[in-house]
């Protein structure tokens, strides 16, 4: 079968045509600036294409990426028919989604009540799936949450302590994100070590631009560092992570700014980028750090620091680890941050591989026979996720 997925931003839409008996990518690419001017990047095997169109809403973009698949030259099946199901990536499922769901226009409604908790994302993924609807109705559409895996958790992890009508009136809550990625990449890592997934004490790093932790006990999640939003926990490419909530309103009047501009701050302005000066991306941190740059080099401990503390406290919360993973662009990539982590956890008995930590981007065992815990490498496939979730609900 080949299973469509479909990630849209408000002015993107991520694509990948997989074939679920092999899992191989028959295509992939991004539209972006939809709504702007438009561009559209396509790969099929080897071949590469940059196309500047126009691109004045989402349905306009599908419509260009189901010519792109079926093309005569650079398409990779013969006509529409050959795809049998899209999946979608869906940010905020609230606590109505606790699984992938086969998408109706109740769902639909559905997932319009958990708007108001991710009012950037959501909107823009029912925009993808309308678009989507449209141009191929009669086949399924699946909806699968970022939020869906991390519903396991019990309330002493995902209650805040405010007054409690807040949580029943609106829902502030603990969600958590990534959780295509973090319920993937502990199944893949229970394997790798040779754990029995239902009866295991995982911890996963998801580190890339966003990144978030998630304690894993007995395959199901049981607390993750980002909370009702996107932004709470580690520090991330351009977002805070935790701070004192306090210093929110100190900073407002200070700067004399309102909250909707102390919130812009927190999510795009902070994180690496603001404590740094330097940049968002991890590649140019290091290099600034490398040269001497003092802000990047406080930033890269600020960073590393606060990824080994949330480790502290999960392996508290499962009450030990059977085994820990590194994933997503900096986890699957930066042996430095690998090093870095893995010697904060001397304490809890982990013993860092150095020969085997220069590998990147692979499966790859980093600790040592005698490490007390073993600690992986484990690249994730959040698409690959959303395609097998797909196929097994057709
Ligand atoms: P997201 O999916 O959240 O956008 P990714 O998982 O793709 O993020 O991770 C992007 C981050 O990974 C960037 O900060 C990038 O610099 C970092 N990264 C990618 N490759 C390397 C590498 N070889 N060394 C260090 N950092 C890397």
């Amino acid at each position: 079968m080949n299973i469509l997925v479909v990630n849209c931003g408000s002015s993107t839409l991520k694509f990948q045509l997989i074939d679920s008996e092999t899992e191989q990518v028959k295509a992939s690419g991004n539209c972006e600036r939809i709504g702007l001017d438009g561009r559209i990047k396509y790969n099929a095997g080897s071949q590469k294409t940059v196309l500047e169109t126009s691109l004045p809403d989402h349905a306009v973009a599908i419509s260009r990426v189901f010519d792109l698949l079926t093309d005569a030259k650079d398409g990779v099946i013969n006509s529409l028919d050959e795809i049998h199901a899209i999946g979608h990536r869906i940010v905020h499922g609230g606590e109505k989604f606790s699984s992938s769901v086969v998408i109706t226009e109740d769902i639909i409604k559905e997932i319009e009540t958990c708007n108001s908790l991710a009012p950037l994302h959501n909107p823009a993924n029912i925009l993808g799936i309308r678009a989507c609807q449209r141009a191929m109705p009669k086949i399924k559409h699946v909806a699968v949450f970022d939020t869906a895996f991390h519903q396991t958790m019990p309330a002493k992890a995902y209650l805040y302590a405010l007054p409690k009508e807040y949580y029943s009136k609106y829902g502030v809550r603990r969600y958590g994100f990534h959780g295509t990625s973090h319920s993937f990449v502990s199944k893949r890592l229970a394997e790798l070590a040779g754990l029995d997934y239902g009866n295991s004490k995982l911890i996963i790093c998801h580190i890339g631009s966003g990144a978030s932790i998630s304690a894993v006990k007995n395959g199901k999640s049981i607390d993750t560092s980002m909370g009702m939003t996107p932004l709470e926990g580690l520090v991330m490419g351009t977002r805070s992570g935790d701070i004192d909530p306090a210093i929110i309103e100190f900073i407002c009047q200070k700067e004399n700014i309102s909250v909707n501009e102390m919130s812009v701050i927190l999510n795009k302005n902070s994180g690496l980028l603001g404590l740094s000066g330097v940049s968002n991306d991890f590649r140019d941190l290091q290099e600034a750090a490398e040269n001497g740059n003092k802000d990047a080099v406080n930033s890269y401990d600020v960073f590393v620091y606060r990824i080994i503390k949330y480790i502290g406290a999960y392996y508290m919360a499962l009450g030990g680890a059977d085994a820990i993973a590194f994933t997503a662009g900096i986890g699957e990539n930066s042996s430095e941050v690998r090093k870095s982590i893995m010697d904060g956890l001397a304490a809890i008995g982990v013993e860092i591989d150095e020969e085997a930590n220069k590998k990147r981007g692979e499966e790859v065992l980093l600790s040592t026979p005698s490490s007390k815990i073993p600690v992986w490498s484990v690249p994730t496939n959040e698409e690959l996720a959303i395609a097998r979730e797909t196929a097994r609900l057709i």
